[in-house]
């Protein structure tokens, strides 16, 4: 079924990624640049001659990313969405198709032409609900904005929507977490991901640290948090199933399920990554860098990696973890074709299950609630 080489097997969830935002966050690590003067048009055109190149057919999940795939306009979003269907007839195959936007960028037309080119979720970025904060932030929506988009999506037909939380920000507390979080959940959204603030390399976050212009919260506030947003979220009937995700049951995001369980995936766009039979990469960054290579039609990959088995179990393992279900030692070493009789992730897990850090349940090990604070630090320990 596959007319290229290159072209992944039929079925391989697919990524999107489009680089524009109204503006860049402070905070932001992502690949996204402002749209103003750029050519959106001829992004559009690029997107789709490198799905024509390499995307996979009938993916299984599709996800727009970015950036801010809403900010497109309703005829450049059908353009590239009845564009990816004659490629790759994701309308048919695709069981969740999610697109990334912020609430500066949706109204109910867009919400409408969303869901007739077949988006079914919506993951709409809040981020907070303090004003002083979306403007420490560099968000250019106000709070009212985000309810008003989230009701707007709503009467726009999606039901499977999502908002982005970020907690933990400079001058956040419990007090303001226990009326703001309530008040996003009584919207009804199917899933939240809530992230405690980081402060990324090459942000101007990660600059004014520095400058000491802002400041980081104290750890015990963070944890306080970090527990807060649990307790409250699991009163609503949402599970935490990632570290950091939270959904009833059922309403997982499925693409990103994906991710952590190490599976293959395709992304197309500028510094999107795919991984495909172990091998890993990524395409040019720049804007313009990854255009001339599409237009070229040479590879728009700026690098690749393939791992040994011993680094694909720990990536595994590193990305498993996250999961509230954690991970099968055995079925990893299966995927990452360890064929050793000894399991060299089991003796970096033995100290952590020694310390009470992580657990074995049902033949699998997964972390437990005193080590739910530190999963970052224990499964970085799985990538050494
Ligand atoms: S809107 Fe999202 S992707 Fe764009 S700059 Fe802000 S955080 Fe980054």
């Amino acid at each position: 079924m596959n007319a290229s080489p290159n072209r992944a097997p039929t079925g391989t969830p697919l990524y999107v990624h489009l680089p524009f935002c109204a503006a860049k966050c402070h905070y932001c690590d992502f690949y996204s640049i402002a749209a103003e003067g750029q050519d959106v048009d001829g992004t559009v055109d690029a997107v789709l001659a490198e799905a024509e190149r390499r995307a996979p057919r009938e993916p299984r999940t599709v996800f727009f990313g970015g950036g801010t795939p809403s900010l497109l306009s309703i005829e450049q979003l059908r353009r590239l969405l009845d564009g990816l269907e004659r490629i790759t007839g994701f309308r048919g195959s695709s069981v969740e198709t999610t697109l990334e936007s912020n609430p500066e960028s949706v109204d109910r037309d867009k919400a409408e032409a969303l869901r007739e080119l077949g988006v079914g979720r919506l993951s709409i970025g809040f981020q907070s609900l303090e004003p002083a904060t979306l403007e420490l932030f560099g968000r250019v929506h106000g709070v009212e904005d985000s309810f008003r988009a989230f009701e707007a999506a709503r009467a726009g037909g999606f039901d499977e929507i999502n908002v982005d939380l970020i907690y933990a920000a400079p001058g956040h507390d419990e007090e303001r977490w226990a009326v703001d979080l309530p008040r996003v959940l009584a919207l009804g959204p199917k899933h939240v991901s809530a992230y405690a603030l980081a402060f990324e390399e090459e942000t101007l976050f990660s600059k004014w640290l520095a400058e000491g212009k802002i400041q980081a919260q104290p750890e015990e506030r963070e944890l306080a948090l970090f527990h807060q947003t649990r307790r409250v979220l699991a009163e609503h009937g949402f599970e935490a199933y990632e570290v950091s995700n939270f959904a009833p049951s059922g309403h997982e995001c499925r693409h990103n399920l994906n991710y952590w369980a190490n599976g293959p995936y395709v992304g197309i766009g500028p510094s999107a990554v795919s991984h495909v039979g172990g091998r890993r990469a990524g395409n040019h960054k720049a804007l313009a860098a990854w255009r001339a290579a599409v237009r070229d039609g040479r590879s728009t990959e700026a690098w690749d990696e393939t791992l040994a088995p011993r680094e694909r179990l720990g990536e595994s393992w590193w990305l498993g973890l996250r999961l509230s279900r954690g991970v099968d030692p055995a079925a990893l070493r299966a995927v990452a074709g360890w064929r050793e009789d000894d399991d060299p992730a089991l003796a970096v897990a033995a100290p952590f299950l020694d310390e009470g850090l992580l657990e074995e349940a049902a033949g699998r090990v997964r972390l437990t609630a005193k080590g739910l604070p530190l999963a970052d630090a224990i499964s970085r320990a799985f990538l050494a």
